[in-house]
């Protein structure tokens, strides 16, 4: 069914089961206390799950390489005899795994970065210091010590960083190098840093060993690489000897979205395709591929030898074990969202996954069949609801799940009709399914009392929430005033004017719902975003254009500071770029007074304004939905209540769906 995907892909001296590459991603185990016990479990569920070639996190091949000041390095003999715990595990399962080698240069966090030059990065704290020329030849020795050492912990390859904006691309690119000696100036001595580790490394490890070079196509920043350069830097590195070129889609600190759910399914493997006629050594293409099916297509379109998955592993570990057998339908597909991979790891907490708890925790969460099985009623078919009532069923508990509409999902069911979270559809999609399998008998449009659950062993209330009510004068008037689930259920017409109450999650998907532009294929988002697809200009970055949208919005909050970013750490600055493209006015620190014909009457800084609204969309939170709450009691310690039922505040799927499996592992 996947033929492309599923056919091995010979190197000359090994061969790869499949064209799947699992690409790197910091865990947060790599620094953890017995992190390598628990990574080795992490990459053997993959590995058993079928991925071809794994790629772990990044480790530094020196002190001064770290990201952080406690970062995982890999320098010593000590790390390789740690790390064979890792290899060993992938190789039990008939993997291959490689190493991937990552010096931050000006990205590091600590005040011993090192860079090409002193340029500091937007997004770092510390300014890094110039490599002098013996520091830049230690560092190409750190390389190949590294890769040695790897090779001697039974890694099968390494993966050289070369992207993303970390140090060797910050040598590549004008941007952060303005050196004047062999190591800056013309683009032949820019790759050479890159090209003289690749070297080392080769020379180290010998003919039999995987490198994988990951070079950075499309840098998304000023004075970054044009096309012609990444050819002939591509072609170079292949003279050097890696086996493999991996894709990089933009530096850390370029300001444009290239792994959010926003950004279209396989939105940049055209890049890939664009290099790939110029080198021989397979190349494999990256970001937003997350279904067999994108895959496929991607490279029966030729645009790659191989695809490289990060997250969608992350959300599945039998990604590929369960296309092979013609079980799509059954993947947790990763949705993009990054609330608990990437949010997690930039607040320094471990990684895992909004739809899959169990990812990056392979020995704390372990299912195993009940030994005495009960009778339980699911009280709601939100996700907290779908988590749990599933994962009881897995374990062979009898489960009726109740549910008062007519159909599963809850407030997944609202996110998805937003434009950019289609994605959410898929968790839907894989609940649905899971429930077939797992044998949970769903009752639809059934509402629950205390008499249907009170027979019942467990009662696991997850009831959901319910948009919270406002108190401003004039909210009761349906003319002028709407809910948000009200609004993304019926698609009101709004007017051309809306104000929006409340600046949360909620509150900015409905304005970039309201300011959708209509065009929605992926050139029209490459061009709004000013990608310029013949990379002609340097980075590939044009000016952007005139995006702005005819509905005038609003968006308010009375609290003061930032307005627009939302909630997720690696994804606020998206949504509040976008609103400001669209130019949604953004105000913060108001006082509601008062909502009547002419608008929307707010006070701002001591000064009163109205808002000329046709329309007050309300999206100022939740309140738990606790149906005959006042009965709850007689159930005693049979009762369980999760998700938005159990706190509305801070309404969030990962500590919802979490919650549902783990009470699901307990009972
Ligand atoms: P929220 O994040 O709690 O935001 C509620 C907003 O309403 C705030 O801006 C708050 O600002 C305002 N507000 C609260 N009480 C109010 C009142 N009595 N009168 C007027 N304004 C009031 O809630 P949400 O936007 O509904 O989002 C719910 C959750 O869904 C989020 O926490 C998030 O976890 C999840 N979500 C996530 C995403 C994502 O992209 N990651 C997207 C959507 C939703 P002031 O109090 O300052 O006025
Ligand atoms: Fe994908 Fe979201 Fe899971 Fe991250 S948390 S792996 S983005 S579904």
């Amino acid at each position: 069914m996947y033929p492309n995907l599923l056919k091995p892909l010979d190197l000359g001296f090994t061969e790869l089961r499949n064209r799947v590459l699992m690409g790197s991603m910091h865990t947060g185990l790599e620094e953890d206390k017995q992190g390598l016990h628990k990574l080795a479990a992490f990459y053997a569920e993959r590995a058993k799950g079928g991925v071809g070639l794994i790629v772990t996190g990044g480790f530094s091949p020196n002190l001064r390489g770290r990201l952080h000041p406690f970062s995982a390095e890999f320098s010593k003999e000590k790390h390789a005899d740690a790390h064979r715990i890792v290899t060993e595990a992938v190789h039990l399962h008939g993997g291959k795994i490689a190493l991937q080698l990552l010096h931050a240069g000006r990205y590091a966090m600590h005040p011993f970065a090192q860079s090409a030059s002193a340029i500091k990065a937007p997004i770092a704290r510390f300014a890094p210091s110039e490599m002098s020329e013996r520091q830049i030849l230690k560092t190409i020795d750190a390389f190949a010590n590294s890769a040695k050492l790897a090779q001697q912990a039974g890694y099968d390859g390494v993966e050289v960083m070369g992207s993303e904006g970390y140090l060797i691309n910050q040598f590549i690119c004008q941007r952060t190098n303005n050196r004047y000696d062999q190591w800056g100036g013309s683009y032949q001595n820019r790759m050479r840093l890159p090209l003289e580790i690749v070297k080392a490394i080769r020379q180290a490890v010998g003919e039999r060993f995987i490198i994988i070079f990951r070079l950075s196509m499309l840098d998304l920043v000023e004075q970054g690489s044009t096309f012609d350069e990444v050819v002939e830097l591509a072609k170079a590195l292949e003279q050097v000897g890696v086996t493999i070129i991996n894709t990089g889609i933009g530096w850390h600190e370029a300001r444009i979205p290239t792994i959010a759910t926003q950004v279209p399914r396989g939105a940049f493997t055209w890049v890939t395709e664009k290099v790939r006629p110029h080198v021989s050594v397979p190349i494999v293409t990256c970001n937003r591929i997350n279904t067999p099916e994108e895959a496929e297509r991607i490279l029966a379109s030729g645009h790659a030898d191989m695809v490289s998955m990060a997250r969608p592993f992350l959300a599945d570990a039998d990604f590929v074990i369960k296309a092979e057998k013609q079980q799509a339908h059954l993947i947790n597909t990763c949705i993009g969202c990054n609330q608990a991979c990437l949010d997690n790891v930039f607040k320094g907490k471990r990684a895992s996954c909004l739809v899959n708890p169990y990812a990056c925790r392979e020995t704390e969460l372990v299912e195993e069949s009940a030994t005495s099985l009960k009778t339980v009623a699911v009280v709601g078919a939100g996700p907290a609801g779908l988590a749990c009532a599933t994962t009881l069923a897995r374990r062979g508990h009898q489960v009726d799940l109740f549910e008062r509409s007519d159909r599963i999902g809850g407030q997944f069911r609202l996110a998805m009709q937003i434009p950019g979270k289609e994605e959410f559809r898929e968790t839907i999609r894989y609940f649905a399914n899971q429930i077939d399998e797992t044998g949970v008998k769903l009752h639809l449009e059934t509402e629950a009392d205390f008499d249907l659950l009170k027979e019942y062993d467990e009662v696991i209330m997850a009831s959901g929430v319910k948009p919270r009510h406002v108190d401003i004068q004039g909210i009761d008037n349906p003319d002028k005033v709407i809910d948000y689930q009200t609004l993304i259920k019926e698609k009101t017409f709004l007017g051309s004017k809306v104000a929006i109450v409340g600046a949360g999650g909620i509150g900015v998907d409905i304005a970039t719902m309201i300011t959708e532009p209509l065009e929605n294929q992926l050139d029209d988002w490459l061009h709004d975003w000013g990608i310029d697809k013949e990379i002609a200009h340097p980075g590939g970055l044009y000016p952007f254009p005139d995006t702005s949208s005819d509905t005038e919005v609003w968006v308010l909050q009375r609290r003061k500071g930032r307005v627009g970013k939302g909630p997720g750490k690696t994804t606020g600055w998206i949504h509040k770029r976008t609103l400001e493209k669209r130019g949604v006015h953004l105000l913060g620190g108001v006082r509601y007074q008062a909502i009547d014909e002419s608008g929307l009457h707010i006070e701002q800084d001591g000064e009163a304004q109205l808002i000329p609204a046709d329309k007050v969309v309300i999206c100022a939170g939740q309140e738990s939905v606790r149906p005959f709450e006042s009965q709850w009691p007689e159930f005693c310690e049979k009762l369980h209540v999760i998700g938005g039922a159990d706190h509305a505040g801070e309404l969030d799927a990962v500590r919802a769906i979490r919650q549902g499996v783990e009470l699901g592992l307990k009972l």
